[in-house]
């Protein structure tokens, strides 16, 4: 009998066995308000009974069509679909499994168009584990510590971040673009720079909005130069933060955009856009995998955009957003160790800091368990994993919502 590897240590002793609507239930029927959605990824809720539908009459007719030997309708048909909720001019689709690789393949993207080695990113990012991706990570050293030489051609830059120093957001912003400029002059030049690659708000690295100020900054600068604005939109995409993407709320538009998670509610799926000149910049058989684009995960994902349209989910996602954060600043205000709430849409952190103002991960972790204790279902994230964050499935509701909030209240 062989036993689990260490590095499936689980947030909380839970194992579930079925999932429905926001709810999971674990082996002995108990219920969990899921407010994980398995990191962000089913939007739509567990088990959403049109997603269902679709990938079992999918599963029934094929299950794997493998793109590079033979097409298939239902990634014909989401590529076209996704002219729908896609920003001109990012008209040409490639599909991998997870964010990870559509990071990897961004940045293979952005190398071949570009003919340049370097890229960009910002303190507190997180683009994923594979070497290249867990290369452009900055949001804990456990992503990338004993895997050395990681990739190289990596430039890091500040994200503003105004909360940690008690700046206002436009100080943030200033310093940060300041420090871009310094990192263009002094470590990548301009013309050695393939990409900026950011995250519309951190996600591992503590739930970080960015602003219109810095993404205009950068949009300038990657106009300016020839570099390519890559947006990653793994965990911002798909409703998340009350908009469709998360850098509609910055008044930009990116060169690539690279999305997984919400995509098909839970099917393994990613994608990155772009224009179709960038995208021919890259040649057939540089990028992709085996199961790229599965046929299944791509029904998923047809039946994904329409409950998202249907159910105006991305509207939820702002309006009982709205409301949560409203409750979570109420619990805070009377909670000392909270010394901030921040996000956007149904993306939302707590962050914990000891009387000193130092990160408190033990009492993050605490309320978390705690919380996982009394039905509710929370993960940590944050470079010192001090940041509790509230990600339910879109379908949420304001009851759900008070709900989860009565729990919150009683164990911080
Ligand atoms: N990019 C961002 C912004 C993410 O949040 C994640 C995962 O959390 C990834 C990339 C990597 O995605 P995956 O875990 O599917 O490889």
């Amino acid at each position: 009998m062989a036993s689990l590897s260490p590095l499936l240590k689980q947030a909380t002793p839970v194992i579930v066995e079925r999932g429905e609507g926001v709810y999971l239930y674990d082996e002995d029927g108990r219920r969990f308000l899921d407010f994980t959605a398995g990191i962000g990824v089913t939007s739509t809720g567990h088990c959403h009974p049109r997603v269902v539908a679709a990938a079992q009459e999918q599963i029934g007719k094929l299950i794997h069509g493998q793109y590079t030997t033979v097409m298939h309708r239902p990634l014909l048909t989401l590529a076209e679909r996704l002219g729908e909720v896609l920003p001109e001019p990012l008209d040409s689709v490639f599909f991998s499994n997870s964010g990870s690789e559509a990071v990897e393949a961004a940045l293979r993207l952005a190398r071949h168009a570009t003919g340049r080695p370097n890229v960009v990113v910002f303190h507190g990012s997180f683009h994923g584990r594979t070497i290249g991706a867990a290369s452009m990570t900055t949001s804990g050293t456990k992503f990338r510590a004993g895997f050395s030489p990681i990739m190289g051609g990596v430039a890091i830059s500040p994200f503003p971040t105004a909360h940690r120093y008690g700046w206002d957001e436009a100080t943030a912003t200033e310093f940060a673009l300041r420090e871009l400029d310094y990192v263009l002059a002094t470590v990548t030049a301009p013309a050695e720079t393939a990409a900026f690659v950011i995250e519309p708000v951190l996600g591992e690295g503590g739930y970080v909005p960015a602003n219109p100020a810095f993404m205009a900054g950068l949009r300038e600068r990657a106009d300016k130069h020839g570099i390519l604005l890559v947006v990653d939109e793994v965990q911002t995409g798909w409703g998340r933060t009350g908009r469709f993407w998360g850098h509609e709320h910055f008044g930009v538009t990116p060169d690539v955009l690279v999305t997984a998670k919400g995509l098909a509610s839970g099917f393994p799926l990613s994608a990155i856009a772009a224009s179709s000149d960038l995208m021919a910049k890259a040649w057939p058989g540089s990028q992709g995998g085996t199961y790229g684009g599965n046929v299944v995960a791509c029904a998923a994902a047809l039946a994904t955009l329409d409950v998202i349209a249907d159910e105006k989910l991305v509207d939820n996602a702002r309006d009982v957003g709205a409301t949560l954060e409203a409750g979570l600043n109420k619990v805070a205000a009377d909670t000392p160790a909270i010394s901030d709430v921040r996000g956007l849409g149904l993306m939302l952190g707590n962050e914990f800091r000891t009387a000193d103002g130092e990160p408190d991960a033990a009492t993050a972790a605490r309320a978390q368990q705690e919380a996982a204790s009394r039905g509710l279902l929370l993960l940590t994230c944050g470079p010192f994993g001090n940041v509790v964050r509230m990600i339910p499935p879109l379908v949420v509701t304001e009851q759900q919502v008070d709900d989860a909030l009565e729990i919150w209240s009683g164990v911080v």
